[in-house]
């Protein structure tokens, strides 16, 4: 197959649904650059946990909207090829994973000011095409023309299940499997309800029920989609 011609590619949908993983994957397969867009909203509440703009589950909204212009995100390859997260020059890979920063990232990511700051960015990145970005609204703010978009999802259990072990595979052993499955809920109602940029399936995305599905079943999926859309392409 020929991957010259270059398209965007949109993966989207609820929390812990492997998006990352496929789109990960995806990318490499294709020879595409990938931008992990819930790392650049988790980068964000980091930086207000940091600076202490948080009061529970109260943010300094203001301050945080003027500070924006000093909250620097970058990827850069780690020595083995993996993408990770750098906030102002420090690697926070590990750090923006979290349940300190996932428990707050739906808040921050519900201010209108700082989605159109990361929205900006993102429409920069994927200028000249031949990107795959997952996240919520890529589909439909950030590249509503994109050539391909997958809307991912599985049911709450399932996903809280693939991040509870995940994080148990870390090493983290003070979170619960009720904790995460809490997280994943919460994270959704919020994502899907808020005013800017709201979770949603795109009109034209091709839906992805990975619940029962192995990952070799997804990755096969993506790509005979991909091929399809593809040999369409003028
Ligand atoms: O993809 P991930 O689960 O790491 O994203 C973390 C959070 O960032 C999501 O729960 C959502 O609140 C927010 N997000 C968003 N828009 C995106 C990507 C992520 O609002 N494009």
């Amino acid at each position: 197959m020929n991957y010259s011609k270059k398209i965007i590619i949109a993966i989207d949908g609820y929390s812990s649904t492997g998006k990352s993983t496929m789109a990960k994957w995806l990318a490499r397969e294709v020879g595409y650059g990938y931008v992990d867009t819930g790392a650049m909203y988790r980068a964000v509440t980091l930086y207000a946990l940091d600076n202490g703009l948080f009061d529970g589950d109260t943010v300094r909204e203001a301050e945080l909207v003027r500070r924006l212009p000093e909250v620097h995100i970058s990827f850069a390859p780690s020595t083995d090829g993996r993408n990770e997260t750098y906030l102002n020059g420090r690697n926070v890979e590990q750090e923006i994973r979290s349940m300190r920063v996932s428990d707050k990232v739906s808040i921050i990511a519900a201010i209108a000011d700082v989605r159109r700051d990361m929205v900006r960015q993102q429409q920069a990145m994927g200028l000249h095409k031949g990107i795959v970005m997952d996240g919520r609204d890529i589909g439909t703010m950030v590249f509503p023309q994109a050539e391909m978009k997958v809307f991912v999802t599985a049911s709450a259990r399932v996903r809280a299940q693939r991040r509870y072990d995940e994080l148990l595979a870390k090493g983290d052993t003070g979170v619960t499997f009720d904790d995460v499955l809490r997280n994943v809920t919460e994270r959704d109602r919020i994502d899907t309800t808020r005013a800017e940029g709201p979770l949603r399936q795109a009109h034209d995305a091709l839906v992805l029920d990975n619940s029962t599905m192995t990952r070799d079943e997804q990755n096969q999926w993506l790509l005979d989609k991909f091929n399809d859309i593809i040999s369409r392409q003028p």
